[in-house]
């Protein structure tokens, strides 16, 4: 007879208040054969408070390519498998996304458990429109990277969902503010369904302001929603606007334009009607070679 698979099973943990925990978890994780967790110490605290005792196998970034196999043999040969992680929801920036795929592609069945989510949490409770969203994880550690990655997002119409930690936030609100524009309206989510839960609301530059006085605002943990592009309501302009920003940071309008055209289509006259508009390119200094 053929023996019958198991499951794998995706579980989300509380983001903090461990009375998000939901009584579908807690059986789960109770009931499988093996946990696979980003941190096994840490999931050990959350088990040992439920009082579930099931075996711990840790299961990160740094070693799933050695132990992902080992787990699905563990399914194909008939064992439910658990997959955790520190807090929230498995794969939404953690671990998880090439299990579950090999899962997927072996034919074996994955069933998710759903619960806290730092991103939709934030989102349910922020006042920003929710009708469409992005969410883009955690942004890149390099201001250069970073201001390249924010001005791809910066037509996005949705709002924009972005993880970061308390400790970024300041370098992070700067650069959304060259990016995106110092008007674009924020919620900073901090906290969340903790003791010191915290929503600011603001323009980036009320919000910097604000954080720049209060250190607190700089500890643990954040979720950065920005307004989707409203402004304009023209994609079009949107990418002229983010094109001009950039080359207006090194050349002056007149040149600026012409090159916004090309790469735009967009006309020049147009072009340079924004750029007035937004105060672009009319500062840079003229360098000795030039002169
Ligand atoms: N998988 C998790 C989820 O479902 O939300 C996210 C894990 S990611 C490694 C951690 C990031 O999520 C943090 O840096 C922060 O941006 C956000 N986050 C997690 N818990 C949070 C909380 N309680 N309040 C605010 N943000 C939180």
């Amino acid at each position: 007879m053929q023996q019958s698979t198991g499951l794998l099973y995706v579980v989300a943990t509380p983001i903090g208040n461990l009375g998000d925990m939901t009584d579908r978890a807690r059986k789960v994780l109770s009931e499988v054969d093996l946990i696979a967790a980003e941190d096994t110490r840490q999931t050990l605290r959350l088990l040992t408070h439920f009082g579930i005792s099931s075996k711990l196998v840790a299961y990160h970034d740094h070693n799933e390519a050695s132990v992902a196999p080992r787990l699905l043999a563990e399914i194909e040969s008939g064992r439910n498998v658990a997959l955790v992680s520190d807090a929230g929801t498995p794969l939404i920036s953690d671990p998880g996304f090439s299990l579950v795929a090999a899962a997927r592609e072996r034919g074996l069945g994955v069933v998710p458990v759903p619960g806290a989510n730092a991103a939709i949490c934030a989102l349910s409770a922020a006042g920003l429109p929710s009708d469409r969203f992005l969410f883009v994880g955690f942004p890149p550690r390099t201001r250069s990277h970073r201001l390249a990655w924010l001005g791809g997002l910066a037509a996005e119409r949705g709002t924009l969902i972005l993880y970061e930690s308390g400790k970024r936030i300041l370098a992070t609100l700067a650069d959304i503010g060259e990016a995106l524009g110092e008007t674009r309206r924020l919620v900073l989510a901090r906290e969340l369904t903790k003791h010191f839960e915290t929503f600011l609301v603001g323009t980036v530059s009320e919000l910097a302001q604000r954080i720049e006085g209060d250190a607190e605002q700089r500890l643990g943990e954040l979720v950065v929603l920005i307004e989707g592009n409203t402004a304009t309501g023209d994609p079009d302009r949107a990418e002229a606007e983010r094109v001009l920003r950039i080359l207006g940071e090194s050349l002056p309008l007149a040149q600026a334009v012409a090159i916004a055209a090309r790469l735009t289509g967009v006309k020049k006259n147009a072009l340079y009607r924004l750029g007035l508009e937004l105060d672009v390119g009319r500062s840079v200094a003229v360098t000795d070679d030039e002169a």
